[in-house]
């Protein structure tokens, strides 16, 4: 997924978290993008810019896209960070300039780092199921992995992890004993929790914490939530209660990543600078590589005007 945000927000510089437990509830930012599909921006928002490392979410669908081209994201890149897609329905075909070519389904992580630079399309196949239906995050990568190599991983074997009307899976990162096989970079958490009755999520006391509904509706530590709302957890919680009906909640969580980043586009950097040299060698160079086989032409990046190179403070 790139962003495809048609009025991204100017840099901004993030770091601080809530050091204590809190409770605020807080509701995406719904935007149109290409044939009209609705996307819902969880992350970033102008009063919680991360959670741990997880540094966007963006929640879309359930979208019909059995007619003309479905789902087509052309070629774009990333820098400094992991995307991670996850699929509640649907199938989409991913790309990168690793060669990596792999169908990704409900329930798989498909898990791309970018280190300090990659590019990828996403597209849906042409024998694809009617509906699409899922979530794309991104995690930034710490000052000593966001220069590094690039990979890309595809897992279909996750663990889940029952806590009474509670399951989990863990999509990323670590939830007590458990471990998900995708490669992180800083202690952190991403769960689908299926809830289904009234439950007690155990929670990483040293992480800060976030939830949003990916299906249906739920309480989350008391309110009730629907696709689009948000919860901030803060820190120090032993574990937050969740109640609901066959819903499905997203739990992320990690520990404060206590550096300052810069988002634009599809980059996450450290300085106006570094944004500026992305956007040039995706224009102009070879950092990115190549996406071989994608039906179309790659995406130019967007202007880069005086005003987004300003973080604010
Ligand atoms: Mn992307």
């Amino acid at each position: 997924m790139s962003d495809q945000d048609p009025q991204p927000d100017s840099p901004v510089t993030t770091g601080g978290a809530a050091a204590e437990p809190v409770h605020e509830r807080l509701e995406a930012r719904s935007f149109r993008v290409g044939d009209g599909t609705e996307v819902r921006r969880l992350l970033p928002q102008r009063r919680l810019r991360t959670v741990g490392a997880w540094c966007f979410a963006d929640h879309y669908g359930p979208d019909d896209v059995i007619d003309a081209e479905g789902m087509q994201v052309p070629p774009h890149p990333h820098a400094g960070l992991q995307t991670v897609s996850w699929l509640l329905e649907g199938e989409i075909v991913h790309r990168d300039s690793l060669g990596s070519l792999q169908r990704v389904g409900p329930r798989e992580l498909s898990l791309m780092t970018s280190g300090r630079g990659i590019s990828h399309s996403e597209e849906s196949p042409a024998d694809r199921p009617p509906i699409l239906y899922g979530v794309q995050l991104w995690v930034a990568l710490p000052e000593a992995a966001r220069h590094g190599e690039a990979s890309y991983e595809h897992h279909t074997a996750l663990p889940v992890v029952a806590h009474g009307a509670l399951t989990a899976t863990v999509v990323l990162g670590e939830h007590g004993a458990a471990r998900s096989p995708g490669t992180t970079f800083s202690r952190l958490v991403g769960l689908d929790v299926h809830v289904d009755g009234d439950g007690a999520l155990p929670l990483e006391p040293d992480f800060e914490h976030a939830a949003f509904v990916l299906d249906g509706e739920a309480v989350v530590d008391g309110d009730k939530v629907g696709v689009g709302d948000l919860v901030h957890l803060g820190r120090g919680r032993e574990e937050v209660l969740l109640s609901g009906e066959d819903a499905r909640v997203m739990v992320l969580g990690g520990e404060p990543l206590g550096e300052q980043l810069v988002l634009w586009w599809n980059f996450v950097c450290r300085s106006g600078e570094e944004v500026a040299q992305a956007r040039e060698d995706w224009e102009s160079g070879d950092r990115f590589g190549t996406v071989v086989g994608y039906p179309g032409p790659r995406l130019p990046a967007p202007p880069l005007g005086p005003a987004r190179l300003l973080p604010r403070s």
